[in-house]
């Protein structure tokens, strides 16, 4: 066993467009799983860390962390998968493994931050992502691909799967429980999904009316086009909404559609703090909060829940040559809803 040279697509320096390159995977450790990656997701974040709005990282740099994949080898002490597996890697390689929040398997947020998949570091290895042949990752961050789920289009599920089915789980949506979902791109549609499955109410709330028909078909109850602003009806109305986008929104407004005991959650990072008057929160005992991606063991989890209930992302395939465009499609909300990329194609 020695390295493996893997060819891969990634970037050659700050804000540059996606190009083919080639890329180290470590020699398997003894808790090591090598992966030949199958299909990626193209996720929001990848975007932005490429075009370089998070600043300026190590190159090259390869992205993408909602990998599924075949398990190629082991290393000795791996006991979860066997070879010829099909499993997935989300958005973390690696964390502390000993502050509160690892203790509880919330590894998202490990006192140390955890590894992220790309552009991180595991202790001083340059992490590199999916965008690639094959992937080298620890046996206690890779989770397992049910059978029913297929591969390509459970690909996203691995990052927008989690980030909101933990934040639902978290907060209890269930029968009898009021979700709104606001913005309706790749990681909303999947929220809309597994609210909807796990037996919530959804409405979806989305700023133009052209995915109307789609948040029906995804098992919501209602649309609201928010250019016509919020319905006077649905104040106090939710018990959970969750907020997927990162442009600035009026808090204080959707606090507003909060009933008892409910909660705001962020997922997205607008550029402006968040502001409403404290009486939003004393009124009806409202929170507001964020949620960041989930633990390993909750990502399987909503892996074994989606599979029950015939969850998967809707997905455009790729090959590899279209991902700058891809990227300019995600961007100008040109994409229903995820693009996924064959690594076939790398
Ligand atoms: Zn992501
Ligand atoms: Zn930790």
């Amino acid at each position: 066993m020695t390295e493996l040279t893997v060819r891969a697509w990634g970037t050659t320096g700050f804000a540059q467009p996606l190009e083919p390159v080639t890329i180290t995977r470590r020699e398997l450790r003894d808790d090591d799983v090598r992966i030949r990656i199958e299909f990626v997701g193209i996720c929001h974040s990848d975007i932005h860390t490429m075009r370089g709005d998070w600043g300026e990282r190590s190159y090259p740099l390869v992205p993408g962390h909602e990998i599924v994949g075949i398990v190629e080898e082991t290393g000795p002490a791996v006991t979860a998968y066997r070879e010829g597996d099909r499993v997935g890697v989300g958005c973390f390689v690696n964390s502390c493994g000993t502050c509160d929040a690892c203790l509880q398997g919330e590894i998202s947020y490990c006192d140390e931050g955890p590894t992220p998949t790309y552009g991180g570091y595991d202790g001083d290895e340059l992490t590199q992502g999916g965008y690639s042949q094959a992937i080298v990752v620890r046996e206690s961050f890779v989770v397992r691909i049910p059978g029913g789920l297929d591969p390509a289009a459970a690909a996203p599920l691995l990052c927008a799967g989690i980030t909101t089915y933990s934040p639902l789980n978290h907060w209890g949506a269930g029968p009898g429980k009021r979700v709104g979902i606001i913005g309706m791109g790749g990681l909303g549609h999947v929220g809309v999904k597994i609210a909807a499955a796990m037996g919530a109410e959804v409405t979806v709330f989305s700023h133009s009316a052209a995915k109307r028909e789609d948040a029906l078909n995804f098992g919501a109850v209602r649309h609201v086009s928010t250019a016509d602003g919020l319905p006077e009806d649905l104040r106090r109305h939710f018990d959970i909404i969750l907020n997927t986008v990162s442009v600035d929104l009026d808090t204080a407004a959707y606090l507003g559609l909060l009933r008892f005991d409910g909660a705001l959650v962020q997922l997205g990072l607008p550029a402006e703090p968040l502001q409403a008057p404290a009486r939003m929160f004393t009124q009806q005992r409202r929170s507001l909060s964020g949620s960041l991606v989930g633990g390993i063991r909750e990502t399987q989890e909503m892996l074994d829940f989606c599979a029950a209930h015939g969850v998967t992302a809707e997905i455009e395939l790729i090959p590899a040559e279209l991902i700058n465009e891809a990227y300019d499609r995600t961007i100008a909300s040109d994409v229903r809803y995820r693009f996924v990329i064959d690594a076939a194609s790398f």
